[in-house]
């Protein structure tokens, strides 16, 4: 497939062909149908300080079809439409079964490959990594179960694209109780 790569020493995006691994255990493969620009794609290629592993594929805010999935997957099937979502979530620790799947912190280890699984995206035989577990400045995603959500067939996908971090992040914003603090992670 092709992907958007951001490498060592360019500041532009390449395209370039990239393999995608096929989808093991709660993995699900989709066909990128639209994919927002969000800023902090930007902040990423512009900001020095802000250093990312490379080569890597940028953005995070998309929606596709789901192609097909691994053998572990209840959620969704082939031909489901999707929107991707970048606070991935485990499903199984305290916050996650409370309620608040948006506070988990152990998707991070639960929802990747370990480092003796081959990578789920790479070019010429070199690891390429994945931004937000999702990397969508690209014709597939390979991603995990938790980080996609089924949506209605009828819904325009280049809207509900702008529903995986922009509209998240406003209505996150104007929503969170007095006190509230983001996981971890995005301190
Ligand atoms: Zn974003
Ligand atoms: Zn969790």
């Amino acid at each position: 497939m092709r992907a958007a790569l951001f490498l060592d020493g360019q500041e532009d995006l390449v395209v370039d062909e990239v393999q995608v691994a096929a989808p093991i255990g709660n993995e699900v493969l989709v066909r990128t149908a639209a994919s927002g620009l969000c800023h902090s794609d930007l902040h990423f290629m512009e900001t020095e300080g802000w250093v990312l592993p490379r080569p890597i594929v940028l953005s995070h805010e998309a929606a596709g079809v789901v192609e097909s999935v691994g053998p572990d997957v209840r959620e969704v099937q082939p031909g489901d439409h999707v929107i991707c979502c970048l606070s991935v979530f485990c499903g199984r620790c305290e916050v996650c079964l409370s309620g608040q799947p948006y506070l988990c912190v152990q998707s991070q280890a639960d929802c990747v490959r370990s480092p003796d699984e081959p990578s789920r995206l790479s070019r010429g035989g070199q690891e390429v990594f994945q931004f937000a577990n999702l990397s969508s400045f690209a014709e597939q995603m390979l991603v995990h179960e938790n980080a996609v959500v089924k949506v209605r067939g009828d819904m325009p996908l280049d809207r509900a694209a702008l529903i995986g971090c922009g509209v998240t992040t406003g209505t996150g914003a104007v929503s969170a109780p007095p006190g509230w603090s983001p996981a971890p992670r995005w301190r």
